[in-house]
């Protein structure tokens, strides 16, 4: 017979998971929990495999794309939220941040203290455990490049363990987390580091040309005049969290940009009657390019502003599917293949999903 839970435990059920997604998206959890300690989540876990549920974690919620049947097992609403520790040894400096940590929140406080390797992430929603899962990444810089250490709960062996970078396997959009190790482990802390002495490069042109400037008098802008830029063009693009405005009703960008051999290019230019070298692409290594999904969309006709019923596309970012209002899982989902299919018709080009579909 299962035990049943300590009283700090507070187990709920049938609680609908739409309001802690940032579609707005998904049906009930069978079981729900709200995680703030490590003792907490050890708890849960036994909890959940006392009963043989299925677990999932949840973090800020901004990745997913829940069904409307919802979760037939235990989520865990991971907000574990210590204050963050700070450790400084000469030019290294090196935050400990508690999984459960505003995103946002932890790059504005490392801007503050004008150090430079996160201001190009601001206004990413989501939780700090989530930022290893998909390594994170906008306007040239990713997590992984200031990822040191990730601390988290081992399923297999129930211990907590220390990942080192490394051993997180981190490449574009992906990590052991989301690939090869996916649902083994729970994320409790990442341990960020840091060159205090270093300044900020920019590489991404949205940047430079907000600072030309700026950069033509020689200055370099700081890590807090980035971070508000950043915002700034992220609001454009309807990719900032704004209350009350339908284009953040969206998982942010909701297919990856491919990956394909170079020798693609050649087949995209026929069929769209254009020069090869007019076709944006940037080398992705070993003979292979990465191609801009955003223009795959529109050259196959799904521009800003499409809707399919409560479906639809952001009117200020083609990547981002929105919900218009009162749509399902299964809207979202019509949109998504109807997107799929046209897009591989046209160029034989599969587009990968990026949020993490649940149910
Ligand atoms: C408007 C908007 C803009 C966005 N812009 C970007 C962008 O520029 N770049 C980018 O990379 N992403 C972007 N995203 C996607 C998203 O914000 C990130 O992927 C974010 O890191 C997800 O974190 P989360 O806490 O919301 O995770 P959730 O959405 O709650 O979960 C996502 C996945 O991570 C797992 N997970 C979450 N926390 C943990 C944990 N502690 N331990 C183990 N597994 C965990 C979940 O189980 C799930 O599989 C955007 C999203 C939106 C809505």
């Amino acid at each position: 017979v299962p035990s049943p839970p300590s009283s700090a435990l507070q187990i709920q059920e049938q609680v609908t998971l739409a309001p802690f997604t940032t579609f707005r998206i998904g049906g009930p959890a069978r079981f729900f929990c709200e995680v703030g300690t490590e003792e907490a989540l050890l708890e849960a876990v036994r909890f959940a495999r006392e009963r043989g549920l299925r677990i999932f974690v949840l973090g800020g919620g901004s990745n997913l794309l829940i069904s409307d049947a919802g979760f037939d097992g235990l989520v865990l609403h991971l907000a574990i939220d210590a204050p963050t520790q700070t450790v400084s040894a000469g030019a290294t400096v090196e935050y400990q941040v508690a999984a459960g940590t505003d995103w946002d929140a932890f790059v504005l406080s490392v801007c503050e203290q004008g150090i430079t390797g996160v201001e190009c992430l601001a206004g990413i929603p989501g939780l700090v455990g989530g930022s290893p899962i998909q390594n994170i990444g906008a306007y040239g810089q990713e997590a992984a490049d200031t990822i040191d250490s990730v601390r988290a709960l081992d399923l297999e062996s129930m211990e907590f363990v220390t990942l080192s970078r490394d051993a997180c396997g981190f490449s574009y959009r992906h990590s052991i987390f989301n690939t090869t190790h996916r649902d083994r482990y729970i994320v409790t802390q990442v341990v960020f580091r840091f060159d205090s002495a270093a300044t900020p490069k920019l590489t991404y042109a949205d940047l430079t040309k907000h600072f030309a400037v700026q950069i033509a008098f020689g200055e370099t802008p700081t890590p807090i005049q980035i971070y508000r830029a950043v915002r700034e063009i992220r609001h454009g693009k309807g990719m900032l969290l704004v209350d009350g405005e339908q284009d953040c009703r969206s998982a942010g960008s909701f297919f990856k940009n491919p990956i394909v051999p170079a020798t693609t290019l050649a087949g995209i230019a026929t069929a769209l009657n254009l020069d090869p070298a007019t076709i944006p692409h940037w080398p992705a290594g070993e003979g292979q390019i990465k191609l801009p999904a955003a223009w795959l969309l529109e050259r196959a006709g799904f521009v800003k502003g499409f809707a399919l019923g409560e479906a639809g596309i952001s009117s200020r970012h083609t990547l981002a599917l929105i919900n218009r209002g009162q749509a399902t899982a299964n809207d979202i989902a019509r949109l998504r293949n109807t997107i799929q299919q046209e897009v591989s018709a046209r160029f034989n080009i599969t587009l990968e999903q990026e949020p993490v579909q649940i149910g």
